[in-house]
């Protein structure tokens, strides 16, 4: 049978470069998943429909919440994100690893039902090139942008209820921290004595 896999919560403020650094450690990681969540949000250009997000509208989000499909759900600026629950669970039954990349409200939801979950928040180095981030995205108006500016502040506050925090000043030196993170959680004793029972029973013999 799969070991079953460790659930991480990676959060950070918008332009901090977490799905940056999410989708360099997944293309290296095969055991490693990324739930795709749904969302109430207009789809951005450049994003697929089942790949970014599953792009639903109101009714049907709504609809989702009533029929308790969703892990843990949130409004984050003006629009809804939720979690398949039904995804998460089999992923991990799979023996996957598993990331939630999610804002610190579904972060305190997840917690509460999974507590064994591994969080991760995401700093940027500086407000300036937090700031430089967003404005050279060129898809916000400086209102939006100062607006997004006040949001990461608030976002960031709830550093203190992750376990890891990591900078991302340096994307290599980032993305090597973020992989140490989940190095080091797959050779904790418990997984690692499923993975090798095998070759424990044939040593303590
Ligand atoms: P964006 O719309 O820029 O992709 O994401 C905006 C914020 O929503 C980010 O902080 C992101 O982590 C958060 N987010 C994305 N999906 C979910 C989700 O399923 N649940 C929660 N709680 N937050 C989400």
């Amino acid at each position: 049978m799969a070991t079953s896999g460790t659930l991480y919560i990676i959060s950070a403020p918008s332009g901090a470069g977490k799905s940056s650094l999410v989708k360099a450690l997944i293309d290296s990681e095969a055991q490693i998943r990324v739930s795709v969540s749904h969302t109430t949000r207009a789809m951005r250009p450049g994003e697929v429909d089942g790949v970014h997000y599953h792009f639903v509208d109101h009714p049907q989000f709504t609809a989702m919440l009533e029929q308790s499909e969703f892990l843990e759900h949130a409004q984050v600026f003006d629009n809804f994100y939720g979690t398949s629950q039904k995804w998460v669970e089999q992923t991990l039954a799979d023996g996957y690893d598993l990331i939630l990349e999610i804002d610190w409200q579904g972060a305190q939801q997840v917690r509460r039902l999974m507590p064994e979950a591994k969080s991760i928040f995401i700093l940027p180095p500086t407000l300036e090139a937090l700031r430089h981030r967003l404005t050279n995205r060129g898809q916000d108006s400086g209102e939006i942008i100062e607006r997004r500016m006040r949001e990461a502040v608030s976002e960031m506050s709830h550093y203190v209820e992750y376990d890891y925090l990591l900078i991302n000043d340096d994307f290599a030196h980032a993305l090597s921290d973020l992989k140490a993170i989940f190095r080091a959680n797959q050779l904790l004793q418990a997984p690692q004595q499923q993975r090798h029972s095998g070759l424990l029973s044939e040593l303590l013999v």
